[in-house]
């Protein structure tokens, strides 16, 4: 039976909760071995192999003219925070659609006007080990459609250089990426 430090050489500490102790392939006790020079669960039984990929997150920069558009966290990690709208990517979905979903869902917003993408950062996480987290800048054309939904407590514009600091570093990152393409300091 794999434990907590199996999953830690694994190189993912998570949740007793998270871990798979058991093949989903076919039922067996998955053991650790060494595969493609990382040490990885594996199924005697069926020799399946989990491999730990992260998962892919998107966020936006919501902003209309110099204000951006937070959400107040009401899930954790990081539950009560001020951040950016966003969350895990479903499959079979574009990034830029599964963006645009999240801040629908989230802030309500549905009539979007320039949209880029500000790039691509790295998230640890303690559930997943580490996330991806893809960030696009899109412009609000209708700010009174705000409001807020899934996952969100409150929705609220922020002026630039008085917003609260991101809680991920990932997201801390965007924003200031975003901040300084605004100030024409690095190019889009
Ligand atoms: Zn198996």
């Amino acid at each position: 039976m794999l434990s907590r430090e199996d999953y830690i050489r694994c190189g993912i500490v998570c949740g007793e909760e998270n871990a798979f102790r058991f093949c989903p392939r076919c039922g067996e006790g998955l053991s650790l071995s060494k595969v493609e020079g990382r040490w990885r669960p594996i199924c005697p039984g069926c020799s399946w192999v989990h491999y730990i990929n992260p998962p892919p997150v998107v966020c936006a920069v919501a902003y209309k003219e110099e204000k951006i558009l937070l959400i107040k966290r009401a899930v954790e990690p990081k539950e009560g925070s001020w951040a950016l709208p966003g969350g895990f990517m479903e499959v079979g979905e574009a990034p830029l659609d599964a963006c645009l979903r999240e801040l629908k869902e989230e802030t309500g917003i549905a009539s979007t006007g320039e949209i880029g993408l500000i790039g691509v950062e790295y998230q640890p996480s303690r559930r997943y080990g580490s996330v991806v987290v893809i960030g696009y800048a899109i412009e609000v054309l209708a700010p009174e459609e705000v409001r807020p939904g899934d996952d969100a407590k409150e929705v609220g514009w922020f002026k630039r250089g008085d917003r609260p600091k991101m809680p991920f570093e990932s997201f801390e990152r965007m924003l200031r990426r975003w901040e300084e393409r605004r100030d024409g300091l690095t190019p889009f």
